[in-house]
């Protein structure tokens, strides 16, 4: 089987739309100034995005700012920009990190994605926050607090409170994390688990990953950008079906509703495979077992990427396809497509004028990837970069994983010169179905 087997029809695209939910503000470390409410509704306004959360409300600067530039809109109970009140809608998130121990383990490090519905519950949630920690330091503030006994704490604040481990699956700073994390949901919230709805799956996992874990079945998997600049905005993205409400969204997560997810080749992840950075050892989980996980350059114990943990927590094969699952839909940014066809650089002034270019003519980013009939992009996109989204809509692209913080390289024409790029689609005739 290929990726994109099966891509969302029209009459789906028609009842659903999209979301963002987890992004950083400016005051997030390693986060670009242009991170500001009017940048973010222009950009999600340009991608096709309906929602985006507003990331980093803990952080007093940016609450205060998203007072001054948002409002709340009765009908949907999200907040609309007042500038741009045809542009996307926002919903109040934040993300937390949590270290602590737990089950005779030191150095837990979990992070956590929070929703809430309105500004007085952020506010609620704020002033308990508060007395763990200090919320100035980081639009990402970090605690010492047991992530079960936080979940039971804020959903005492508030039952509409959402609390999402966020990247489930990344090595340092995630709930089933190989150095950091648990092995289960279970041992992680202990009682609050009823209450922990979903996961976001990351960058480095997809959902066809976490299918093949069958105590993840009752939980909602969701994808999401955790853009730290503008670019980065909808990578990955939760597609929702209407009415476009806070309440419609929470029940969706709480029940598994949801339409499909938009999501990053996980090879492109930084942490898919295992390895060294450093040594520039990339290996794959078997590849690590085999040499009982020390690298072979420098000794030292390996970073063990995504697919090696998810395939220790498996209790399915690789391939397995649930028959009452959303859809699961790779894309690769409309950006990176510009940059292969036309051989630039990533961040050329000449790509970014293409892809505006290209939005002008066409619409959204969204509407080029996943909706508009390529036949009538023939009048204005040339050959090459229709081909490039129609081999993006089947899925047919080459892949390097990523490995140790190093991002992989994802390649919709073959390309002689770069060394170890596999053909998904063949290698999926040996290891998937
Ligand atoms: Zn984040
Ligand atoms: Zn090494």
């Amino acid at each position: 089987m290929e990726k994109n087997k099966k891509f969302p029809s029209k009459e789906l695209l028609e009842k659903t739309f999209l979301a963002d939910l987890h992004i950083h503000s400016k005051y997030s470390r390693a986060c670009s100034k242009f991170m500001e409410i009017p940048f973010l509704a222009e950009t999600g306004k340009i991608k096709g995005l309906q929602v985006i959360g507003t990331g980093d409300f803990t952080h007093p600067m940016w609450l205060k700012e998203l007072k001054e530039y948002l409002e709340y809109d009765i009908y949907s109970g999200l907040y609309v920009y007042n500038k741009l009140p045809e542009g996307p809608k926002f919903i109040l998130t934040s993300e937390i990190s949590l270290i602590f121990s737990k089950n005779n383990k030191s150095n837990r490090r979990v992070h956590l994605i929070i929703i809430a519905p309105d500004f007085k519950t952020v506010e609620e949630i704020n002033l308990y926050l508060s007395k763990l920690g200090n919320l100035l330091i980081d639009g990402r503030p970090t605690f010492g607090i047991d992530c079960e006994k936080l979940t039971l704490d804020l959903l005492k604040i508030s039952e509409k409170i959402l609390i999402i481990p966020a990247h489930a699956w990344t090595p340092w700073y995630s709930v089933f994390g190989a150095f950091s994390g648990f092995d289960s949901l279970e041992e992680a919230f202990g009682e609050a688990t009823p209450y922990i709805y979903a996961i976001e799956t990351g960058l480095s996992s997809d959902p066809e990953m976490n299918w093949r874990i069958s105590k993840l079945d009752n939980i909602t998997l969701i994808s999401c950008s955790d853009a730290h600049s503008l670019s980065k905005l909808g990578r990955e993205a939760t597609a929702f079906f209407y009415p476009l409400t806070y309440e419609n969204i929470y029940n969706s997560i709480k029940t598994g509703n949801i339409a499909f997810t938009i999501e990053f080749y996980p090879e492109e992840g930084k942490y898919h495979y295992d390895g060294h950075r450093n040594c520039k050892v990339c290996l794959s989980p078997k590849e690590t077992k085999a040499l009982g996980y020390k690298c072979p350059k420098c000794g030292n114990p390996l970073t063990v990427g995504v697919l090696h943990r998810v395939e220790l927590l498996a209790d399915r094969d690789e391939g397995y396809i649930p028959s009452n699952k959303p859809l699961s839909v790779h894309l690769v940014p409309f950006i990176e497509i510009i940059t292969e066809v036309f051989n630039l650089n990533k961040q050329s002034k000449s790509a970014e004028k293409l892809y505006e270019q290209y939005l002008s003519f066409a619409g959204t980013e969204f509407e080029i990837l996943l909706k508009l009939d390529l036949k009538d992009l023939e009048k204005v996109f040339p050959s090459k970069l229709i081909e490039a989204i129609k081999r993006v809509r089947e899925g047919k692209i080459f892949a390097k994983p990523g490995y140790d913080g190093e991002y992989g390289i994802i390649r919709i024409f073959e390309s002689p010169e770069e060394e170890g790029l596999i053909g998904l689609k063949q290698q999926s005739l040996f290891t998937l179905q």
